[in-house]
């Protein structure tokens, strides 16, 4: 029942967009608010008295008299795109459930696809801070999945050359239903590697679910319980009860990923299966996921690449 939940809940309606976000004075007016809650404070030496330098869009301090731009230090610092141009990507981005290719998004938001690529990957790069820190917890889910060559995001060819490994943990209820998804890559599956991901990703107190994969029995070192089901393999395996939701997640990624993109090259894949976990974590309440991307992506520092390596676990 959650998933028709999730497939039939109202999403941000384009009108309503528009009247939430549709102009620059709005979507400034919503950053200013979020980088100071209480009010301007100035960074250089606190004070709160201050001017607002119209022409250049700064906040001029009354004391030390030093300007500061709202977006300074934030990920929307990084361009000279209008704020509103970056709100609709959020748009774009959070609210379609395949996600959205840069060639697509240049075309709605009318800039060229290169400038849509960076865009979406400075918002995916905040979803990926965001979710880096919080653990999964009670009952996982828990496989190996490659991304790569013409099968992205299936399961087939273990350890094939050429693919991305990733491992992909749903933590369900009790009674099996999805709550949570962590999609991290891997350097590649082994001890090692898996370990470093369980005592990140993994509160000590789950009980995680696998196939006989052996380096999964490192999932041990961070405290979980662990549990080996025989699947065998081929289609078998995919109906597994004990596997359902991390198979239904992976098929998602695959049409999600072959359906929007044609190629993803090794080191972006963190960042793509960090769209879809953010997505896939925050389904429950569509509209809020602009603002809540708004808020992040202030209190984000433009800092490309660095983020990367957060998502990838082992050597
Ligand atoms: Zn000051």
């Amino acid at each position: 029942m959650a998933r028709n939940m999730v497939q039939f809940q109202k999403g941000l309606s384009e009108p309503e967009f528009d009247r939430l976000y549709g102009t620059e004075e709005q979507c400034r007016a919503i950053v200013v608010r979020l980088r100071w809650p209480d009010g301007f404070a100035c960074p250089g030496c606190g004070g709160t008295r201050h001017s607002l330098v119209m022409t250049r869009d700064l906040f001029q301090c009354s004391d030390c008299r030093r300007q500061t731009s709202p977006i300074a230090g934030t990920i929307f610092a990084s361009t000279k795109l209008p704020l509103r141009l970056w709100f609709r990507a959020m748009y774009h981005l959070t609210q379609s459930k395949q996600g959205i290719s840069s060639i697509e998004l240049g075309r709605r938001l009318g800039v060229t696809q290169t400038t849509a690529w960076k865009i979406k990957h400075k918002l995916k790069q905040v979803m990926l801070e965001r979710d880096a820190k919080t653990r999964l917890t009670g009952r996982v889910e828990i496989d190996d999945a490659y991304i790569g060559g013409e099968r992205s995001g299936g399961k087939r060819g273990r350890g094939a050359s050429g693919k991305t490994p990733f491992v992909a943990a749903v933590q369900t209820t009790d009674e099996g239903k999805p709550v949570r998804i962590k999609l991290r890559r891997l350097a590649q599956f082994c001890s090692h590697a898996v370990a470093a991901f369980a005592k990140r990703s993994l509160d000590p107190a789950c009980e995680v679910v696998s196939d006989g994969l052996r380096c999964f029995a490192a999932i041990a070192d961070a405290g979980c319980t662990h549990r080996v089901m025989k699947t065998g393999s081929g289609p078998k395996a995919v109906q597994t009860p004990a596997f359902k939701w991390v198979n239904t997640a992976l098929g998602n990624i695959k049409s999600a990923l072959t359906g929007t993109y044609r190629a993803i090259s090794s080191k972006h894949v963190p960042r793509y299966l960090a769209e879809f976990e953010y997505r896939f974590n925050r389904r429950f309440d569509l509209k809020a996921m602009i603002p809540r991307l708004a808020t992040a992506s202030v209190k984000t520092q433009p800092m490309p690449y660095r983020l990367l390596k957060l998502a990838e676990e082992g050597a």
